[in-house]
């Protein structure tokens, strides 16, 4: 478990210096033998270590001390019922990245204007409907968007992407979030043209094997 708490770790410098994620905000999570591994809640990414990730069972049930100044992030609900949910996925990565989250307050999926949508498994990527951060509702309405995908928006609030591990997911969220940018680059000077459904099959079609979930 040293290893994935170094690679947790490692996952969250990388996306802070991709400028992903800022401040506090953010976090992540990966499967491990009978839970998952999840970043710690309010602290700073330069500030944070390895035996800080924190270790939660994969019925919830966390072993630290509240008093100790590390507790899960308080997203976790989220990172676990999709873990519970999705047995293909070994990880989690959550932001507030700039252009996803300006997207995500529009509340509306990204429609196939570019062909690398497909990265997030299918010819959209949704937006899950707004509720409040932590909630059981919100973890449902974000295993719904996350149907057949492995990357959605939260309305109001972020992204969250999925991936077989932290790198992939990682891979994912770069991906997405520079979709978001060119989205709302285009869109401020005209209404992007779309791909059509079969342009965006024969995409899917040749994305079949890329960055499969497992090897
Ligand atoms: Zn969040």
């Amino acid at each position: 478990m040293r290893i994935q708490r170094e690679r947790l770790l490692a996952i969250m410098q990388r996306l802070m210096q991709a400028g992903l994620n800022r401040g506090t905000s953010g976090n992540a999570s990966v499967r491990v033998d009978g839970g998952m591994l999840i970043t710690p809640s309010g602290r700073d990414v330069p500030d944070m270590l390895a035996s800080d990730m924190i270790f939660m069972s994969d019925t919830g049930i966390w072993q630290g001390d509240p008093e100790s100044g590390t507790k899960p992030s308080s997203e976790w609900r989220m990172h676990l019922d999709i873990l519970n949910h999705r047995p293909e996925v070994g990880a989690v990565i959550h932001t507030h990245s700039t252009f996803a989250t300006a997207v995500s307050c529009l509340r509306m999926e990204i429609p196939p204007f570019h062909y690398m949508i497909a990265v997030a498994g299918g010819d959209t990527i949704r937006c899950a409907p707004y509720a409040l951060f932590g909630t059981s509702t919100l973890s449902q309405f974000v295993l719904e968007a996350l149907k057949d995908r492995r990357a959605c928006l939260l309305a109001n609030h972020g992204l969250i992407v999925l991936g077989k591990d932290l790198e992939q997911a990682y891979d994912v969220a770069i991906e997405v979030e520079a979709l978001c940018e060119q989205y709302l680059h285009a869109s401020k000077v005209g209404t992007p043209s779309i791909l059509s459904q079969q342009e965006m099959e024969e995409v899917l079609r040749q994305f079949s094997g890329y960055g499969k979930w497992a090897e």
